[in-house]
């Protein structure tokens, strides 16, 4: 199809997540979705894995080598290692490509204009030809399939890797949105420090996540639920199993997801009452990896009054509202 921009069908939408990295190509959809994690040398600092391979050595790594998260935190921690990153993700998935491709990137929105433009500047020297930026909320809204375009709120809770972002949506714009830095990570975390406190055990971001995955939850469970894990302990300093319950972990994660209920409140505070009046029926959409926490939905319902639903497939709203927004030409005319 031709059309005001040339030819479109090897344009690209990614999700640089905090977490994971997704793309999407035109008409295929989701064509790729690994870790933002980049391993380096960490003498010459040249890049030694990307994604998938470079989580893999988080915590594993000799004294050569370093995993980083140049995300982590929603704000750039190294500029050339984000190039990276983003250099490895599209041109993995522009491979098949005559032309250099049109991008469409979702970025957090607490992000400055320096490091925006550095996201930017980083997709061209990538090999794109345009770069049109998007606030990581507002492709969230889109890719769960809010009505953004209408004069009513739609809310979106996005709770990734390194932050949580909240966002109230009217007419394509946002009305008001939050970024704190508290979501999966920081879960991992309090993890990590139950088990220290309680049993002794040490162990890694790794494991802490595979706990939270398997038997995290926010809200009483019909059936809770129980794990073998395996660390270190601190005393001994020798490898131990120890066996915990689901009850102890929403224990741990407590203060953690009071911090995430908090925040939005806050914005519903926050949020001019016409826009109330509508949340009142409309409640909000949940997004991202930490909204499978089991039962967060269900506490949020609870602490807010509001109707709350969990995306379909919370981890690939974003890119998916990044495709829609590639397949809209004319939200692309207004917002480029
Ligand atoms: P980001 O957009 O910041 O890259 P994602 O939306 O990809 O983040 O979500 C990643 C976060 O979601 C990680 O902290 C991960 O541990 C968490 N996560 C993924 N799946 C689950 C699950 N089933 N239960 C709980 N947390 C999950
Ligand atoms: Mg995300």
């Amino acid at each position: 199809m031709a059309n005001l921009f040339g030819y479109f069908s090897n344009d690209i939408g990614i999700d640089l997540g905090t977490a994971n990295t997704l793309v999407y190509l035109k008409d295929r959809g989701i064509v790729l979705r690994e870790p933002s994690v980049v391993a380096l040398d960490t003498v010459t600092r040249k890049v030694r894995a990307v994604g998938d391979e470079a989580k893999r050595m988080l915590g594993r790594t000799p004294g050569n080598i370093t995993a980083i998260r140049p995300m982590k935190d929603g704000v750039i921690a190294d500029f050339d290692v984000t190039e990276a990153m983003l250099r490895y993700f599209i041109q993995k998935a522009s491979q098949s490509f005559r032309a250099p491709p049109r991008v469409v990137i979702a970025i957090p929105s607490g992000i400055t204009a320096v490091e925006k433009r550095a996201v930017m500047d980083s997709a061209t020297h990538a090999g794109a030809r345009k770069v049109i930026t998007i606030p990581e909320p507002m492709a969230a809204a889109i890719g769960v399939g809010l009505p953004i375009d209408e004069p009513a709120a739609n809310m979106i809770v996005d709770i990734g890797g390194g932050t949580t972002e909240i966002a109230i949506i009217s007419l394509n714009g946002i009305v008001f949105s939050k970024s704190i830095r508290v979501a999966g990570d920081e879960l991992d975390a309090a993890i990590i420090g139950y088990m220290k406190r309680a049993y002794n055990l040490l162990i890694g971001e790794r494991t802490a996540e595979e706990i939270k995955m398997r038997i995290g939850s926010a809200y009483a469970l019909d059936e809770e639920l129980s794990m073998e894990v395996k660390g270190r302990d601190s005393v001994a300093g020798l490898p131990k199993t120890i066996h915990i319950t689901s009850q102890e972990i929403r224990e741990a994660l407590s203060d953690t997801i009071a911090s995430i209920v908090d925040a939005v409140r806050t914005t519903l505070e926050r949020c001019p009452p016409e826009l109330s009046a509508d949340l009142v029926d409309r409640g909000f959409v949940m997004a991202g990896g930490g909204s499978l926490i089991r039962g967060i939905d269900r506490l949020l319902s609870d602490k807010t009054g509001l109707p709350v639903t969990v995306a379909d497939d919370p981890l690939s709203a974003v890119a998916n509202g990044t495709g829609a927004v590639l397949n809209d030409l004319s939200w692309l005319m207004q917002n480029a």
